[in-house]
């Protein structure tokens, strides 16, 4: 795996200058765009990783992978009724469909199902932003996880479409609370920082069945996990889902920061960073290097 981790590393190496870093979130804007990294976590506690691994960047829309979890352990199959499960085919930001659809997000990895899953993760729980930052650390086995506090008031400040979006779903009342506090708990968990390597063992539970390999604990059901990794497949990188299911064939996650994930259920997760972002926001490197390691291995859910 080492060798196989620096040949694709290698290979992707001076593949910049193709795209732009996120520049609308204004903290966001200033990282340099040629930091690259690679991790692989399997479920018998391998880990395996290259280039800048130390260095953490924001998980962006990565964290909605993690509140969708936390929620549907806390509420089960009930989400269903206020967020759908289908591709939308826009981009993540978009508020077209919101209008035609009567508030009813697509699906939990657009930002309007996102803001809709962290509004009632705000019901479920007393301290929300508290509440996830736990149950992220807990499921990358590491209490050293923090918000990145400037990029989460950057981000809160300048938050015009995500505005636009959540009060424009309360108008069809599929949001309970303030929308100014829906957003600042929404741009805290999008702040979440972490490198290559805690991100692969944060999602390495989607893997395994649900299970944390750190701590033992059964974090959600087999079935809510195929669920989750079925959403990432079809949805977890917006209008380019379908151009990743076809490159990578693994259940993935992206985020602005310029992260994704991927999962191989039953055996690892893989993280990787290079902030440089393709027209629909996902990292290009990213899926390249996913698509180089998935052939090489000769690995997919197909
Ligand atoms: N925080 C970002 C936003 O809401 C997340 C988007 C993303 O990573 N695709 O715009």
């Amino acid at each position: 795996m080492d060798e196989l981790l620096k040949e694709i590393y290698n290979e992707h190496l001076g593949m910049v200058g193709e795209g732009h870093v996120a520049d609308y979130i204004p903290e966001l804007a200033a990282i340099d765009p040629n930091q690259y990294a690679i991790a692989v976590t399997t479920i018998d506690g391998q880990e395996y990783m290259i280039g800048d691994y130390e260095t953490r960047f924001t998980i962006q829309s990565i964290s909605k992978v993690f509140t969708l979890a936390l929620l549907m352990k806390q509420m089960g199959e009930d989400i269903w009724h206020f967020v759908g499960r289908e591709p939308s085919g826009t981009t993540f930001n978009s508020l077209i469909q919101i209008e035609q659809e009567k508030g009813i997000p697509r699906n939990p990895f657009i930002n309007a199902g996102a803001l809709v899953i962290t509004d009632r993760i705000i019901n479920y729980n007393s301290k929300p932003k508290h509440v996830i930052l736990e149950f992220i650390r807990e499921l990358a086995g590491s209490d050293d996880i923090y918000f990145d506090k400037a990029k989460a008031l950057s981000e809160f400040d300048t938050s015009y479409t995500n505005r636009s979006l959540a009060y424009l779903i309360k108008s069809f009342g599929n949001i309970d609370n303030d929308i100014e506090e829906v957003l600042d708990v929404y741009c805290h968990q999008c702040s979440i920082s972490m490198n290559v390597v805690e991100l692969a063992k944060s999602s390495l539970f989607l893997a395994n069945s649900g299970r944390n390999i750190y701590n033992g604990n059964q974090i959600i059901s087999p079935t809510a996990t195929k669920r989750i990794n079925s959403l990432m497949l079809t949805c977890g990188l917006y209008n380019e889902a379908g151009e990743f299911a076809y490159r990578v064939g693994l259940p993935g996650k992206s985020g602005v920061g310029g992260g994704i994930v991927a999962i191989l259920p039953g055996k690892l997760s893989i993280a990787v960073w290079s902030p440089e972002l393709n027209k629909h926001g996902n990292s290009y490197r990213g899926i390249s290097t996913l698509e180089a390691f998935a052939t090489k291995l000769g690995i997919s859910v197909f």
